[in-house]
């Protein structure tokens, strides 16, 4: 635990972001409460203390945000192509899962499967949202291009809110074919394919719910806004709160049903204990906030 003590921002301590033009400086500003020894300062004297990380790091890993109309947030045929393939891979799924429970005239377990399905689709999103927040970069293998773009949204959350529907699911859409689209032609079972479709429909969505959770209220479709403040997509207040320090929390963006499950119990932090004592290797989230994971003010378009 003393490992997360010394990594973590104390709470008197704020981040303060130098207006643009860059280079960008973080400067961190403590209030004192107590007398710390050397060097001597008065009590409630505001110190200035220098940056921990030096600028030049700040500079190699800031990037300019997308503006509104950057090519990076327009879907291409390509991604219309995968988020096609993507649907049609659930819609047969689904498809095959009706057809044999009607011809076997079973319903109860298909629902149910698909219930599940879609509990656990909320489940299976906060481990991988969790694991690409925290582990890798850009150059991992596979991963490298969800781990870039996830840390951009951290640092830039408003653009996916820009970003267009195609551009956004694409990437899960392909990986849900890959998967999805042999386990349809294989299996027949309609429990089994009820439970694939509903868990790869959610989580093949589950980037749009995102983007939702990051809309005003007041211009998202009623629909939309009526199905989080029922729970059952993730709501804007619940996602709103991962973008917040101590930036470990809410992970799952489906419906968020186990946000509470998993952040109660500290089961990421068992496990970023477990990875750190057994490979050695630290979750960004036990670093204090830097410029891969602030949120830039300011710089909002609308
Ligand atoms: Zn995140
Ligand atoms: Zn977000």
């Amino acid at each position: 635990m003393s490992i997360i003590n010394q990594n973590k921002l104390p709470l008197s301590s704020h981040h303060y972001f130098h207006p643009r033009p860059s280079p960008r400086v973080i400067t961190r500003v403590h209030c004192l409460i107590t007398t710390s020894s050397k060097p001597k300062v008065e009590p409630n004297q505001l110190v200035i203390e220098s940056p921990s990380v030096p600028p030049t790091q700040f500079l190699a890993t800031s990037k300019a945000p997308p503006q509104a109309n950057d090519p990076s947030l327009k879907s291409t045929w390509l991604h219309r192509v995968w988020l096609a393939s993507g649907c049609t891979t659930v819609l047969i799924s689904l498809a095959k899962s009706l057809v044999g429970a009607s011809s076997m005239h079973i319903w109860v377990e298909p629902t149910v499967a698909g219930l599940v399905g879609y509990v656990m689709a909320d489940l299976g999103s906060g481990v991988y949202h969790w694991g690409i927040d925290n582990y890798g970069s850009a150059s991992t293998p596979i991963f490298g291009n969800q781990i870039e773009a996830f840390q951009g949204h951290h640092k830039w959350p408003w653009t996916i809110t820009k970003r267009q529907f195609a551009n956004n699911l694409h990437a899960l859409a392909r990986t849900v074919t890959f998967i999805v689209l042999p386990i349809n032609l294989l299996f027949d079972d309609p429990t089994f394919l009820g439970f694939a479709g509903m868990f790869s429909g959610c989580i093949m969505f589950s980037q749009q719910f995102h983007a939702w959770a990051h809309g005003t209220k007041s211009r998202l479709p009623p629909l939309v806004a009526a199905l989080q403040d029922l729970g059952i997509i993730v709501s804007r207040s619940q996602h709103g709160a991962h973008h917040r320090a101590p930036y470990n929390n809410n992970y799952c963006i489906v419906s968020g049903v186990w946000n509470e499950v998993l952040d109660n119990h500290k089961v990421f932090e068992v496990l970023e204990m477990l990875l750190f004592f057994k490979l050695g290797v630290r979750p960004r989230s036990w670093t204090e906030p830097n410029s891969d994971w602030s949120e830039e003010i300011g710089d909002q378009f609308l």
